[in-house]
């Protein structure tokens, strides 16, 4: 089943002035749901700006994203901030921890700010995620007295606090060391396995990209290769 499916996905920055760029060109892909992607390609060839539409943070300048089998391509503001919300997780490079605040209030960081109420469900799976990441002991450490892969941990921790049916990551592990990177990776494999939670990973990373299911290359815009093992 399909999770995911642009339709001629156009982008274009700077559509009413002088010099319009086009990023994206007629992109049609689908993903099955469970799966674990990778998108790579050289630095500009659109891979953030794809993200970024995939993860309704941009809009397509034309054409059709849809969620299971859902338009979402004309939902208005609120619309996509709530369908965010609920089912898209998000992991950076940097991971945007709040650096006074322990793990477990980063976790539940996303409930913070859009103000919904964590419930006692909402804390165990907190906790529950916790312990999946390997920090359980860790939850009441001040995130910035962390370790540069504990951190991105609790990061992956919370961009699943609200159960999304889809994690976008890019460059989840461009910032870590080689041992970081291995566990970052087994553990990104381990909730796709265990959660079924769908992947899409940016990397630059062969090594990382290789060990995915689909390794998807962008090249000026344009799906260049796309390989399911
Ligand atoms: P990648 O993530 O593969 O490095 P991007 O999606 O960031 O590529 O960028 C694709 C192309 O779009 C690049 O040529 C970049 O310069 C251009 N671009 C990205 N964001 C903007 C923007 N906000 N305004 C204009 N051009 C942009
Ligand atoms: P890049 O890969 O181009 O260097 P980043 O990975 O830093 O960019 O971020 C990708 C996009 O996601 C940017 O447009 C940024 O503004 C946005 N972003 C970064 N952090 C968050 C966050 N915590 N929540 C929502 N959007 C974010």
């Amino acid at each position: 089943d399909k999770i995911l499916e642009l339709n001629k996905v156009v982008k274009i920055y700077g559509e009413n002035t002088k010099n319009p760029y086009k990023a994206l060109h007629e992109v049609d892909l689908f993903f099955e749901k469970h799966s674990f992607n990778a998108i790579i390609g050289q630095s500009g060839s659109g891979k953030s700006t794809m993200l970024n539409i995939i993860g309704t943070l941009d809009k397509a300048t034309s054409g059709r994203v849809l969620f299971n089998n859902e338009d979402i391509s004309n939902y208005d503001k609120d619309q996509l901030a709530e369908f965010r919300n609920r089912r898209i997780g998000f992991i950076f490079q940097f991971h945007y921890l709040l650096p006074e605040f322990t793990a477990l209030e980063n976790v539940l960081m996303p409930y913070q700010i859009s103000k919904q109420e964590v419930t006692d469900e909402v804390l165990n799976r907190a906790h529950y995620l916790l312990e999946t990441v390997g920090l359980d002991k860790y939850k009441n450490t001040l995130s910035t007295n962390l370790s540069g892969g504990q951190q991105q941990r609790v990061a992956i921790a919370r961009s699943l606090i609200n159960q999304p049916d889809i994690v976008l990551a890019d460059e989840p592990t461009g910032n870590l060391d080689s041992d970081s990177t291995e566990n970052v990776y087994q553990l990104l494999r381990k909730i796709n396995k265990e959660l079924k939670t769908t992947f899409i990973i940016i990397t630059h990373d062969r090594k990382i990209a290789e060990k995915t299911d689909r390794i998807i290359e962008l090249k000026d815009g344009r799906v260049y290769t796309d390989i399911t093992k």
